[in-house]
Formats: structure tokens, C-alpha cells, sequence
């Protein structure tokens, strides 16, 4: 059994971790650091509340612990690069459940009014997050149609859900006990909302969702952390939860939509965008080797594909032989490229590309025209001029990198297949746009080659 002083000390040790742990993750620089700071203030934490509540014996914790470690660490390793945001979403499901059933236990404890409230808020929340989570995760792996799915009557039905759901919380909370029918109507009704709410999202809008149900994991954990009286896992719970509102924010801002707008926009009719009809003027390796070696800028923009085929280490290879071509280079990032926050920065940082490198969007795109070539690399979406000037397109409206404004524009991509918003892209038939068709790894490698004699 732990001193309460010591107990208190430790959770704050762990919150302090947590907090600085989040800071440092805001830059590339030092986010391994935040990362291994953040796991050993929640290791801290799990540790003291199994000791303190006399939950575990300090063997059975070091078990747990390491078979634990080892889960994590194979994970780590053999979870696909292209999974990641799966993953992701899972986590995110796992942490709506996990508080759920906390929060479900802390009633065998006390039935008190003030538990019974924390206790909905976390199994609502919770459930919608899981359920939510697991659409999420069917829409990146493509296990379902990653478009909105929509019919008649869905708002409709979604209000009806939304009132059932409150009335049963009010039930319950007037009888609060761990066995009330009325606490089984707000668990099957979470989960059924959370699904109703993210099946209508789909397409680009995905990144806006997951990082939402990562803030809604948070405000779970959270509300759990009333309902048991725990002070960690109501600091950590408000940081996941913080953070996935602020992330929520600046994924709404990338893509130049309102969050009410997001969730709510499914609702509409379906867009429809214009027909793209053009030439397509295919490049082979070689010729592109020649533009490449005559020009003296070239930015890479790299999206989902360059994930897919793991092109991070060629990529940056051709960099530096570009570079010592006297060339300027530069890597210019899309803020919802690939499939979750930050994809492309962890990809690049992977290849060990410099940070000084690495270019937002709002910098490259005003100097985008003075680029002698912009090489595309498996991105789509993220470059797709009809987002500026077709309004009937699921995408118009979200800033992208003006790749078309370069000098001369290489796409490297395998067929004329569209992205994740399956939006044709007019970019492929620019005047000044060759595409390279191949596996972008291939691609890249068939260039580097003819640098070598
Ligand atoms: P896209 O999904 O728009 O396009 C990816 C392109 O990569 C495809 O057109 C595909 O074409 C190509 N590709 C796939 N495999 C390869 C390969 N081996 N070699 C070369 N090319 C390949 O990606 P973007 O990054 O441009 O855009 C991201 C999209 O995902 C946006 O719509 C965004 O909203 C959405 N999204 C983003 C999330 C985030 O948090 N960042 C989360 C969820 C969704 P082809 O098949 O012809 O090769």
C-alpha cells in the first residue's frame, strides 16, 4: 500500500511527463523524446494506481509489463507503415471502450448521482467512440466504401437515436445501478449513434473524424476518471482531449471546412464533379532523368502512394543527388496527405530527410511558379486543381498545393486511378504535367539509376 503523498507525487510526475511529453511532440525534432516521456509518465501512472488500489501484486505488474512491452514492440515493428492509420483508429476505439467498462465498474462502488452522471457521459462517449472507430477503421482499410454513405431520412433518424439515447440517461441516472435496463439502452444506443454519425463521412473528410474520435477517447477517459475518483486519468484524459480538438481544428482549417460542416455536410445532396477529359503525355524515366538534371529547383510532394510504396528512402536519395547537382530541393507537405496527421513528416523523418527541407503548404505555394519541377509522388487529392474550381466536386474548397503552377510538373503514380476522395484530377492532363507511370519506388530507382553511369 502507497502513501497518499507519495501517490499524489507520482501522478504528478506523471502529468508533468505528459504535459512536456505533448509539447515536444509538436515538432519533428523532438518527437521521439515527447513520445518516450509520454510512455514512462503513463507507465508511472499505471504502476501507482495497481500498487496504491492493492489491484496487483509488483510481480504480477513486471509480468504484465513485459508481455505487454512485447505486444507493443512487435506491433510497432510489424504493423505495415500504410496500417498505421488503421491502427490508429483502433487505439482510438480500444480507449472509448476501455473507458466504458471503467466506468461501468466504478458503479458496483457507488451509486451516488453524481457517479451515475459521470458514468453516462463515459459510456456514451465511450461507445460512440468505439463504434465510430471501427467505421473509421473499415473506411481506411477499405474493408467498406471509404465514401459517405447516405440515405433518406438519416438526420431524421439520427435525432430519434439522439432522443432516445438522452431519455434513457435521464432514466437511468434517476435509478442508477449496474444492472438497469435503461444503462443497457444508453450503451446499444451510443454504439449505434456512432455508427450512424460516421458512416455519412467519407472522402477527404476522413482526417476531420479520426481526430475527432481521438478527442472524444480523452473526454471518455476523462469522464471515467470522474466517475472512480482518479486524478491521472482525469489529467490525461483533458490532454487527449484538448489536443484532439486543437489537431480537429487545424485538420478543419487544411481543408477549409467548419467542423458543423463536416459532420454535417453528408446530409446534402451528393456532389457530382465535372467529367476530366484530356491528353495524358506519359514520361519514361530516362527523359525525366534529363529535365531533372537540367533543373535547378525541384520540390517533392509526396501522398498516400509514396506510403504505399514505401519510395521515403529513394526519395530522398534522388534528393541528395540533386542536390549535389547544384540543385535546390524541397519537400513540400500537404497537412492531410497520406491517411492520418503527420504521415508524410514521420515517412520523410524515417529517410532521415533534413528538417530545414521540409515546407508547409501556405510557404511553397506562393513560390510554387519560380519551381523548375514539382515531382508528385503518389499524391492526388492533396494536388488536385478541380478543389479550387470545380464547386461541384466533394473536394472544392480545400486548399492544395498548387503543383500546376510549376514550371514543368511530374505525377508518378501506378494507372489513372483516382485517390481517397475518388475525384478525377485534371492535373494529369496539364499542359505542363508528364505522368510516370509505375510503382513510385520503381520510378524513383529507375531515375537514380541513370545518375550512375
Ligand atoms: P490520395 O489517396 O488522394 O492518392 C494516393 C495516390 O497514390 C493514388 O491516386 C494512387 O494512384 C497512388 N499510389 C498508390 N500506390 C502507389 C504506388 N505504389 N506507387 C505510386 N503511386 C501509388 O492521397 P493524397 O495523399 O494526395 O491525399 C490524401 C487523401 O486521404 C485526402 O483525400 C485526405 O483527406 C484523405 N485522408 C487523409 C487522412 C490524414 O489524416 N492525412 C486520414 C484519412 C483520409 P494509383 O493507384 O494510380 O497508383
Amino acid at each position: 500500500m502507497l502513501d497518499n503523498v507519495l501517490i499524489n507525487a507520482a501522478y504528478i510526475v506523471a502529468a508533468v511527463l505528459f504535459i512536456f511529453g505533448l509539447k515536444m511532440l509538436g515538432t519533428p525534432a523532438t518527437a521521439r523524446r515527447g513520445n518516450f516521456l509520454s510512455a514512462l509518465g503513463m507507465f508511472i501512472a499505471i504502476v501507482v494506481t495497481l500498487l496504491s488500489e492493492n489491484i496487483l501484486d509488483w510481480y504480477w505488474i513486471a509480468i504484465c509489463a513485459v508481455i505487454g512491452a512485447i505486444i507493443g514492440a512487435l506491433a510497432a515493428r510489424l504493423v505495415a507503415m500504410t496500417s498505421m492509420p488503421e491502427m490508429v483508429a483502433v487505439f482510438n476505439g480500444f480507449g472509448g471502450a476501455a473507458s466504458l467498462l471503467v466506468a461501468w465498474a466504478a458503479l458496483f462502488e457507488s451509486g451516488s448521482l453524481f457517479v451515475a452522471i459521470t458514468v453516462t457521459l463515459s459510456v456514451l462517449i465511450g461507445g460512440v467512440t468505439f463504434s465510430g472507430s471501427v467505421i473509421a477503421w473499415g473506411k481506411l482499410s477499405e474493408v467498406m466504401t471509404s465514401r459517405a454513405l447516405i440515405f433518406t431520412g438519416q438526420r431524421f433518424v439520427n435525432s430519434l437515436i439522439l432522443v432516445a439515447l438522452l431519455a434513457a440517461a435521464v432514466m437511468f441516472c434517476l435509478e442508477p445501478n449496474p444492472a438497469s435496463p435503461y444503462l443497457y439502452a444508453v450503451i446499444a444506443l451510443a454504439l449505434v449513434l456512432g455508427i450512424f454519425a460516421v458512416i455519412p463521412i467519407g472522402g477527404a473528410d476522413m482526417p476531420v473524424v479520426i481526430s475527432l474520435l481521438n478527442s472524444y477517447s480523452g473526454l471518455a477517459a476523462c469522464a471515467a476518471g470522474f466517475a472512480i475518483n482518479n486524478i491521472i486519468l482525469i489529467v490525461a484524459g483533458s490532454l487527449v482531449g484538448a489536443a484532439g480538438i486543437i489537431l480537429t481544428n487545424i485538420m478543419c482549417k487544411a481543408m477549409n471546412r467548419s467542423l458543423g460542416n463536416v459532420l454535417f455536410s453528408g446530409f446534402g445532396a451528393v456532389k457530382t464533379a465535372a467529367k476530366v477529359e484530356g491528353e495524358v503525355k506519359p514520361i519514361s524515366a530516362g527523359d525525366a532523368y534529363l529535365i531533372l538534371e537540367a533543373a535547378s529547383s525541384v520540390t517533392f510532394v509526396p501522398g498516400y502512394g509514396m506510403a504505399v510504396a514505401q519510395a521515403q528512402h529513394v526519395v530522398c536519395e534522388l534528393g541528395e543527388l540533386l542536390e549535389a547537382h547544384g540543385c535546390e530541393v524541397s519537400y513540400a507537405i500537404h497537412p492531410v496527405a497520406g491517411r492520418m496527421p503527420g504521415h508524410m513528416n514521420v515517412l520523410l523523418a524515417e529517410a532521415n530527410v533534413s528538417y530545414d527541407q521540409l515546407v508547409e503548404m501556405d510557404d511553397i505555394n506562393p513560390r510554387i511558379g519560380a519551381i523548375d519541377v514539382a515531382v508528385v509522388i503518389g499524391a492526388n487529392d492533396v494536388v488536385n486543381p478541380s478543389a479550387r474550381s470545380d464547386e461541384g466536386s466533394p473536394i472544392y474548397g480545400m486548399p492544395i498545393i498548387n503543383v500546376d503552377e510549376a514550371k514543368t510538373v511530374f505525377v508518378l503514380k501506378r494507372s489513372m486511378a483516382s485517390g481517397f476522395s475518388g475525384v478525377d484530377n485534371p492535373l494529369f492532363m496539364g499542359s505542363n504535367t508528364r505522368m510516370l507511370f509505375g510503382d513510385a519506388k520503381e520510378s524513383i530507382s529507375a531515375i537514380i539509376s541513370e545518375f550512375k553511369p
